[in-house]
């Protein structure tokens, strides 16, 4: 059993974040909050926020911190996070993470730790530009790395595999240049208020998930 149970999960897209939720997830029961998840649902359900977030997504920009700080909010005081949540892309500024300590504040929770992935910028545009996930239950996969048995279906649900239009080589640049730009400072936020954990993602996956198990056990 884990004992860090309250988890941000920073790093670069393309780190393997959403991967080792995956892969932590078989193995420990708690809630799973990915924020670019939550946008692609809402935006394959064409609801008003999906439609205005998409506009952002397309174009490897964030969408405005108190639209994605209300979302994770609302989702935090659920009764699913009461056994431990990990937070996957969430927060991405500063201010977000200003507005996740009131959201925490309110709903009586606190973070136990903060992991951060890291990668060079030349493994994660190799990685996201091969990066192909499953259209019905959402399973990503790798054309070069972690192919799926058929490359065109899921192995778990036989669900169509596409890439997605934001991991084009420019769009995944762009998304990169954000990154360095307004989400790394919550690198030295956390490790100033000793929550960061910091993890190799360039390694295979099992020992990714082994050094992560190792941090937060
Ligand atoms: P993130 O959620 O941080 O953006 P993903 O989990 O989607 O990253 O992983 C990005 C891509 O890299 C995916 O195609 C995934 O299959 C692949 N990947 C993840 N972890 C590894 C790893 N340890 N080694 C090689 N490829 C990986
Ligand atoms: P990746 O793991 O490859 O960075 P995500 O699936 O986490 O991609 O996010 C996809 C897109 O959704 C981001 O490029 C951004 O436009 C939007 N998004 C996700 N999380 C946030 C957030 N915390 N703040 C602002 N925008 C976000
Ligand atoms: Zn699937």
């Amino acid at each position: 059993m884990i004992k860090k149970k309250n988890l941000v999960f920073l790093g670069p897209p393309g780190a393997g974040k959403g991967t080792i939720s995956e892969a932590l997830l078989a193995k420990e029961d708690i809630t799973h909050i990915s924020t670019g998840d939550i946008f692609r649902a809402e935006i394959k359900a064409q609801s008003e926020l999906g439609k205005m977030a998409k506009d952002y997504i397309d174009k490897g920009q964030l969408v405005p911190d108190e639209v994605v700080a209300g979302m994770v909010g609302s989702r935090l005081a659920q009764d699913d996070c009461d056994k431990g949540f990990i937070l996957d892309g969430f927060p991405r500024t500063l201010p977000q993470a200003e507005m996740l300590s009131a959201e925490l504040e309110k709903c009586g929770r606190s973070l136990d730790g903060v992991i951060y992935f890291a990668a060079a910028d030349e493994v994660l545009l190799e990685r996201l530009t091969a990066r192909v996930l499953c259209k019905k239950c959402g399973k990503v996969y790798n054309k070069i790395f972690m192919p799926p048995k058929n490359a065109e279906v899921c192995d778990d649900c036989n669900g169509e595999i596409y890439q997605r239009s934001d991991d084009s080589l420019d769009t995944a640049k762009d998304r990169l240049k954000v990154y360095h730009e307004q989400t790394s400072p919550l690198i030295e936020y956390y490790k100033k208020q000793d929550l960061l954990f910091d993890i190799n993602s360039v390694q295979d996956k099992a020992d990714v998930l082994a050094d992560l198990l190792k941090v937060i056990a």
